[in-house]
């Protein structure tokens, strides 16, 4: 988990990633030159790539991470166009300090968990800040909480969210989850409006599960329950899910950063 210094000089096929439109062709056209003098290759095909920017807000990170499979063998960088992100380091506002950072090696490589998400026992999904699973009519719906083997609880409200370390910050803050220091490998549950009366009871706190946790979700289906499920910010087209694994996964990505902007820092900055 410890930041390493990263040798970013020996990466040198750059992928950049970004909504094509023309306004963003004109603002990455600087990147694009100064990383070509500063010995970059840029390449059209993300398969070439070992270090891929993100250039947007942390949507477009969670986009980049999605869209090339969470690689574990590329190193992601995120470049923002307005305020800073919890995965955007780097600045389109500076990118001269960018690009002579990566070379002078002023900056670390922080791995950070992902979530792994089941359906019904089908293709794994991964996640970068959290799978949510929300009723998407006017009516509540029920899960069982099952952690590793044993039912935990039976839910009854609007959803759950489960959320990484890096995801705290996400949605999960928004229905008072705790933040999650990214050093600490595990995955939070959170409530979304649970229904607690004497028939249905939940905790009605967040809770942390440690790395070697599973946590299974069966929605209790009576037919008219139709749930959406988000992994990020993308819904998932699945209905009429019933079972739901979740743990962390065995994979984590890399995130290049600069050595002086510590996750509490960003915290700070964000929230306070
Ligand atoms: P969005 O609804 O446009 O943006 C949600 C906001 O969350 C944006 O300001 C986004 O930053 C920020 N954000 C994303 N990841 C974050 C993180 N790890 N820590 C702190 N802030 C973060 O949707 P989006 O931009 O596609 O982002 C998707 C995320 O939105 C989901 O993963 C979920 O966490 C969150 N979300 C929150 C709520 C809620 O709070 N009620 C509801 C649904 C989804 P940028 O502007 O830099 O992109
Ligand atoms: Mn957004």
């Amino acid at each position: 988990m410890k930041g390493c210094f990263c040798k970013v000089s020996k990466r040198k096929n750059l992928y950049l990633f970004y909504k094509r439109t023309i306004e963003m062709e004109e603002l990455i056209q600087p990147l694009k030159e100064i990383a070509e003098q500063n010995e970059f290759t840029l390449v059209t095909d993300v398969e070439k790539a070992n270090i891929i920017a993100s250039i947007g807000g942390d949507n477009a990170f969670l986009q980049a991470t999605r869209k090339t499979n969470f690689n574990e063998d590329c190193l992601y960088v995120g470049v923002n166009t307005d305020s800073m992100g919890f995965y955007t380091d780097f600045s389109m506002e500076n990118i001269e300090q960018m690009v002579l950072a990566m070379k002078n090696e002023e900056v670390e490589v922080r791995r950070y968990p992902l979530l792994k998400v089941t359906v019904d026992n089908e293709m794994p999904f991964y996640c970068l800040n959290e799978c949510s699973i929300r009723s998407n009519v006017i009516k509540t719906f029920v899960i069982d909480v099952m952690i590793d083997d044993f039912h935990f609880e039976t839910f009854r409200g609007d959803g759950m969210i489960v959320s990484t370390p890096t995801g705290s910050t996400a949605y999960n803050l928004s229905v008072n989850g705790a933040v999650v220091d990214p050093a600490l490998p595990s995955i939070q549950v959170s409530e979304i409006a649970s229904l607690n009366n004497n028939e249905y009871r939940t905790l009605g706190t967040s809770f942390l599960l440690s790395p070697e946790r599973k946590l299974t979700l069966n929605v209790v289906q009576d037919g008219n329950d139709h749930p959406i499920i988000g992994v990020d910010n993308e819904a998932l087209s699945i209905r009429h899910a019933k079972e739901i694994n979740l743990s962390l996964a065995e994979k984590q990505i890399k995130v290049l950063k600069l050595k002086n902007n510590s996750y509490w820092q960003k915290v700070q900055k964000k929230f306070l």
